[in-house]
């Protein structure tokens, strides 16, 4: 069996790393002729990390990642709502890590070159919307991000995908730490928002943050957005001044989103869950399947989950057939119901709740929320999104023993 990927993001290169890991062979199709850098921060979360560690990558990550400490929930002046660690500080066996997302599809590519070769990914090979590759016993992974031709192929009345009339703009900035140097903070409500995190530990070494962060807003009404895209500039002007007001004391936003070299914009978009992927010996992975908000921490954990699901299921299954079922099986209700979790909020609710009830402030948050609303809120989402921690350590590796 030989299975051909279409796409080196996050998930075509983790699931070349999960066959090979298992014994299978592979080859990686990609789009552009050349692979940047490119994007800003992201995190990845426990259970992905898990699986990053058990290919052998965890040192590689530590050097380039901050370990997240803790999540903090503020309103719009900062006050505090909702804090809670993360990772290993919360008793996870494997940590979070903030991390930028172009330096981990560098350092997932140079590990594919260095165990598959260099002829593993084939660049300016872009994948169609017709069926290739299934002839000699191929399987067929499109791991081609979320404007899949592969899937549009499968599905040809889809369209593109849905916008929720949010738009994010998000930056890197270097400016002091703040909240100890490894705190992710949410700040806002559901019209206004501003998170942020650190994630270069170079920079922490020098004393300073590499802060990532998203402004975002939210249009009711108006014309469509532009077209999603990655790498698309966005302009100050569209949000800074909606701001510039945000100086929290402990973080002055306006200051901190002035500092960016360079500023991107993206609409905040998904698709609805598909009811198949499969069809024949071609299946979707990763952003191809399952387009969700970019909130949570989940896009990238969650093609890393597929992809070592689908790895571990091709090696260890009677048939391809079989194989491809399982991993839809596993894997298709629990990404569907993270993205209908993040249309719903997720466990920014307590953001929301906290501006209804109390929209100039409060000086104790016990006054405007109780401990069990809170408690309720994170813990609700955590099981959704298949990072609850006991589950996590408890759970068998997918880890194939060769
Ligand atoms: C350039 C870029 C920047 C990003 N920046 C951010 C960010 O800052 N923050 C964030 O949260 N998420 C970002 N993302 C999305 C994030 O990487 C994904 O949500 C997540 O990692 C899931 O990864 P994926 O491998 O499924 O998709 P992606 O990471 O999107 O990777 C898809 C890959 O497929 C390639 N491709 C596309 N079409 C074809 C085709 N027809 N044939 C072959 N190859 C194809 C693309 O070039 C890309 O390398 C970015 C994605 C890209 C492509």
């Amino acid at each position: 069996m030989r299975v051909v990927i279409a796409g080196a993001g996050i998930g075509g290169l983790s699931l070349a790393l999960s066959l090979h890991a298992a014994g299978i062979d592979c080859v990686v199709h990609e789009a552009v002729a050349e692979l940047k850098p490119l994007g800003v921060g992201i995190n990845l979360l426990p259970h992905a990390v898990r699986e990053l560690t058990e290919l052998g990558l965890a040192q590689r990550i530590a050097e380039i990642a901050i370990p997240t400490q803790a999540l903090v929930y503020a309103n719009r002046f900062g006050q505090e709502i909702w804090r809670e660690p993360r990772g290993r500080f919360a008793g996870y066996d494997w940590p979070q890590y903030s991390i930028h997302r172009g330096r981990l599809q560098m350092l997932l590519a140079d590990a594919v070159r260095e165990r598959l070769g260099p002829e593993a990914v084939v660049f300016g090979s872009r994948a169609g919307r017709e069926r290739w590759g299934e002839d000699a016993g191929d399987v067929v992974v499109a791991c081609d991000g979320i404007h899949s031709a592969i899937r549009a192929g499968l599905n040809p009345g889809e369209g593109p995908p849905i916008w929720n009339r949010r738009v994010l703009w998000r930056g890197v900035s270097e400016a002091d730490p703040y909240l100890g140097g490894a705190t992710m903070v949410m700040a806002g409500h559901q019209d206004q928002k501003f998170v942020c995190y650190p994630i270069d530990p170079a920079a922490a070494a020098r004393g300073r943050s590499l802060i990532n962060w998203i402004a975002e807003l939210r249009f009711p009404e108006g014309p469509e957005w532009r077209r999603e895209d990655w790498n698309r500039p966005g302009v100050l002007a569209d949000f800074l001044p909606r701001f510039e007001s945000w100086d929290f004391g402990w973080l002055d936003v306006p200051a901190v989103i002035r500092a960016a070299e360079q500023v991107f914009e993206y609409p905040m978009v998904d698709r609805d869950p598909l009811e198949r992927w499969t069809a024949g010996r071609t299946t979707l992975l990763g952003d191809a399947a399952h387009p969700m908000y970019p909130i949570g921490s989940n896009g990238a954990s969650q093609a890393i989950l597929d992809a070592r699901t689908l790895a571990f299921e091709l090696a260890t299954r009677a048939s391809v057939e079989d194989a491809l079922a399982s991993y839809e099986a596993a894997r298709r209700p629990a990404t569907s119901a993270i993205v209908l979790a993040n249309r719903g909020e997720g466990p920014e609710r307590v953001m929301q709740l906290a501006h209804e009830r109390a929209p100039e402030g409060f000086a104790n948050v016990e006054e405007v929320l109780s401990r069990e609303e809170l408690e309720g809120v994170a813990g609700r989402y955590k099981q959704v999104a298949g990072f609850d921690r006991d589950a996590l350590n408890a759970r068998a590796s997918l880890s194939v023993r060769t």
